[in-house]
């Protein structure tokens, strides 16, 4: 019992440290200050090809604007108009890449989900059969 206890506490200070609220790499891309393929974009949402694609279609979609979005587990009321935005971005995004009759879009939100960049967005992945349960 002692070790999930321990195991939970690390767990909970990894969660702390990992959203910190800094400027991630996606301000860069959104600034067009590193390059990134991007394939769809609105005032609201840049979307863009993963660099390590998991799929034969791999896209991040991603607020222009965070507001505190650093993660969805962070979402409050206000987020709900951009939320919704993205997801129909997602359905954009699927149309444009010949996708849309099979797609998923994965939220990966805090350190147990393996978020890695803290700025939220969505991973749109497609062109292949995918697999359920995933990892
Ligand atoms: P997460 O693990 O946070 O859900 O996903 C972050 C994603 O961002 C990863 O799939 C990673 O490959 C992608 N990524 C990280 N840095 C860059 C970058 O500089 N350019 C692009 N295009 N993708 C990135």
């Amino acid at each position: 019992v002692k070790a999930t206890n321990d195991e939970e506490a690390a767990a909970r200070v990894t969660a702390v440290d990992a959203d910190t609220g800094a400027p991630t790499i996606f301000d860069k891309i959104i600034a067009k200050e590193i390059p990134s393929s991007i394939v769809y974009e609105d005032d609201k949402v840049l979307a863009f090809r993963d660099i390590s694609s998991q799929a034969p279609v791999h896209v991040l979609i991603i607020p222009k604007f965070r507001d505190g979005l650093t993660q969805l587990g962070k979402a409050e009321q206000r987020h709900g108009e951009v939320l919704g935005h993205l997801l129909y971005a997602a359905k954009l995004v699927a149309e444009k890449e010949g996708i849309v009759d099979g797609f998923r879009v994965v939220i990966n939100s805090g350190p147990s989900a393996c978020q890695s960049v803290y700025h939220l967005h969505l991973h749109v992945l497609g062109g292949r059969q995918m697999k359920w349960p995933p990892g």
